[in-house]
């Protein structure tokens, strides 16, 4: 039995996930002389059928969560359970069927489709590596996923390059879909896209996600770019989730200074109300995930820090109907 909780069923319960990128160094004989700390210490559940949105400033380990949650990174430490399969402990056979539960869409559909593949054989291979179907019904069920996306299901034969970058997307979500997974993690899938087109594949998303009852972990670097498909978001810093709610908590009451901030500079409708609000202008860089300051890892640019934000790491706690938050100021 999976674990539930608010009447929800977890599907993906991520406990201390940890992945750490070895620094080394010598030519011949190689030491290893640190760690990048790309995801420190991470615990979310993701519900069936919600959007979990992950935000984030690039480097902030979010992309590097997706993928060590998929297991195409290999954890450092922690857990991450499907159901109530651990998959960090999954090798060979056994991973490779949990893993055609769970599947990905890229950033970059320019990047991310082979250009000397065919869409057929792009979205057809992952049919065929799971001897799922060949031939003539690997044909159809890729007609099928193209229609589906709203692409013409005549198509298969042309090549990526012949596509828009909206079109193109739509072949990355069609081969992410095509062994009918339960949970895909959707890794800055509009950031790449023109503006006006980010809302279409927003809206195919949501449509394939009501009619499959889909899950998904939305990644993105900014939170108005989660706000309309998230039912949760969190929020990510140098390698730590900082503060995670429901959609309309996040916006209305943020508690963690990161989040405020970000959210200070998320553009409001309103120009009155916009051109009274207090932007917060964060001073510095992030820090270097290979070198995190002592203590909590915001200290070095928050403005409400005090003496033991430089000190204790601020443990990630509900503070109170599934909000939680990583601050030694909020309780
Ligand atoms: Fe700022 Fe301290 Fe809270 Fe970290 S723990 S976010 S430094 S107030």
């Amino acid at each position: 039995m999976s674990e539930h909780s608010n009447g929800k069923e977890v599907l993906v319960r991520v406990e201390g996930l940890k992945k750490y990128f070895p620094i080394t160094r010598g030519v011949v004989i190689q030491r290893e002389v640190g760690a990048v700390k790309a995801v420190d210490d991470v615990s979310f559940t993701v519900y069936r059928g919600e959007t979990l949105g992950l935000v984030g400033e690039s480097g902030c380990g979010k992309s590097t969560t997706g993928r060590t949650i998929l297991q195409l990174y290999r954890p450092t430490g922690g857990n991450v359970f499907f159901e109530d399969v651990n998959l960090a402990t999954l090798k060979g056979g056994p991973l490779r069927r949990m893993r055609r539960r769970m599947q990905m869409i890229f950033q970059d559909p320019y990047a991310s489709l082979n250009p000397r593949m065919t869409v057929g054989n792009i979205i057809g291979e992952p049919l065929e590596v799971h001897g799922v179907a060949t031939g003539k019904a690997r044909r159809e069920r890729v007609q099928e996923l193209l229609a589906l996306v709203g692409l013409n299901p005549y198509f298969v034969n042309r090549y990526p390059h012949e596509f828009s970058g909206g079109q193109r997307q739509r072949i990355g979500v069609a081969r992410a879909l095509a062994l009918q997974p339960d949970f895909i993690v959707c890794d800055e899938p509009i950031s790449a896209l023109d503006v006006s087109i980010q809302a279409q594949v927003v809206n195919l998303l949501e449509d394939l996600q009501n009619k499959f009852g889909l899950t998904y972990l939305f990644i993105a670097h900014d939170l108005s770019m989660v706000r309309h498909i998230s039912d949760r978001v969190a929020v990510m810093y140098l390698g730590k989730i900082v503060e995670l709610t429901d959609r309309v908590e996040l916006y209305e009451r943020p508690q963690h200074p990161y989040t405020v901030a970000l959210l200070s500079a998320v553009p409001i409708p309103d120009p009155i109300a916009d051109s009274q609000r207090q932007r917060i202008i964060l001073e510095g860089d992030v820090p270097s995930p290979a070198n995190p300051p002592p203590g909590c890892n915001f200290s070095t640019r928050c403005w409400k820090a005090i003496d033991i934000c430089f000190e204790q790491d601020p443990p990630f706690i509900d503070i109170g109907g599934g909000h939680y938050c990583a601050c030694h100021l909020v309780k």
